[in-house]
């Protein structure tokens, strides 16, 4: 297997500011030395309740948002250090899905023009190759010629996200970053977009940061999948392994909590027992301790090491110290 990507002691810490003056009163702990590696043409599954660090994790690897520390390295470059135009070539190769294809795509902009904008901001100005390439991906995600006359709201949610893929795939990018990409449609479109996904992935062999708080989908998608609890990974194994032979306490109560669908947003959401400590305040030790029920007490003391316990399955927790 062949890394794509390697994140190396990855921290992001969000101030926190008072209201009236600025002044920043404290740090919202988002990522804690996170490590990580993403392999070539794999889907990786990152999964965890709301606040864990997902998104942020998703965006410092786009470098859409720069961390407070750490390395992220695209074959072996840190992009982080990468200027202006360099990273223009990185964004190329690098995009990121959104959840909601409702805000992602401009209202008063033809399918066209939403298609050509990629070309236009990496100064590709052929219009035969433009009109080729929309005319190929139009018919790769399902659609039609006559889409390309119209505008947004003309289209359900389950159309919109298809769009929206179509214009993260248009410049051939080499990995994506899909950010709960089926959270916000109907249960009936969800299946057709994650299938859509998994056909282009292999059609134009793409690597993929899977996000999603929906386990059945994330088990669906998946080769390997990551665990997030408080900015942390604290699991990570194939997906067989982490399905069938999970080690943390964190992956048990995840695989045992019942999704929860929000009236509101139509999104599945994760509760679990137990309130979920401040991200500005975490737990010291394990960051799991107050909601463990296998707690000892160094685990109140002293974090515990990731430590890998057969080949590519890690564990971040005290029971698994060889
Ligand atoms: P969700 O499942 O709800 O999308 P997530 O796992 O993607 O959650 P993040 O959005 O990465 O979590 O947030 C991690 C933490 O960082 C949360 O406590 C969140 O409130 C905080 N956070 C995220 N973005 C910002 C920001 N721009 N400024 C300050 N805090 C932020
Ligand atoms: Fe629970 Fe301790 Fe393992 Fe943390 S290290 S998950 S508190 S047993
Ligand atoms: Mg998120």
């Amino acid at each position: 297997m062949k890394t794509l990507f390697e994140i190396k002691q990855l921290n992001m810490n969000y101030p926190v500011t008072d209201g009236l003056l600025g002044n920043i009163t404290g740090y919202i702990y988002a990522l804690n030395n996170v490590n990580l590696e993403i392999y070539e043409n794999e889907i990786l599954g990152l999964v965890g309740e709301s606040g864990s660090g997902k998104s942020t994790l998703g965006n410092c690897i786009l470098k859409l948002l720069t961390p407070t520390s750490g390395e992220v390295l695209f074959k072996d470059v840190n992009i982080l250090n990468k200027k202006k135009n360099d990273l223009k070539n990185f964004r190329k190769k690098a995009q990121l899905i959104f959840q909601n294809p409702y805000m992602s795509l401009d209202p008063r902009m033809k399918i066209y023009d939403i298609l050509k904008e990629p070309f236009i901001v990496h100064g590709i100005k052929n219009k035969n190759e433009i009109n080729e390439k929309i005319q190929k991906i139009i018919k790769l995600i399902g659609m039609t010629d006559e889409v390309l006359s119209r505008f947004p709201h003309e289209f359900s949610g389950g159309q919109r996200q298809r769009i929206a893929i179509a214009r993260a795939i248009i410049l051939n990018p080499e990995f994506i970053v899909a950010d709960e990409p089926v959270s916000a449609l109907d249960v009936s479109i969800q299946a057709q977009i994650v299938n859509l996904l998994l056909e282009l992935k292999k059609h134009l062999n793409l690597t993929m940061l899977f996000i999603s708080h929906d386990l059945s989908v994330i088990k669906y998608i998946s080769d390997r999948i990551a665990v997030m609890y408080l900015g942390e990974i604290a699991e990570i194994a194939p997906k067989d392994t982490l399905f069938l032979n999970h080690k943390h306490p964190y992956t048990q109560a995840l695989l045992n909590a019942v999704p929860v669908i929000s009236e509101k947003k139509k999104t599945k959401k994760i509760f679990l027992p137990g309130e979920m400590p401040s991200v500005q305040n975490p737990p010291k030790g394990c960051k799991f301790h107050t909601r463990c029920p296998y707690v000892m007490d160094k685990c109140r003391i002293k974090p515990p090491d990731f430590y890998e316990i057969t080949p590519g399955h890690k564990v971040r927790c005290f029971l698994c110290e060889q």
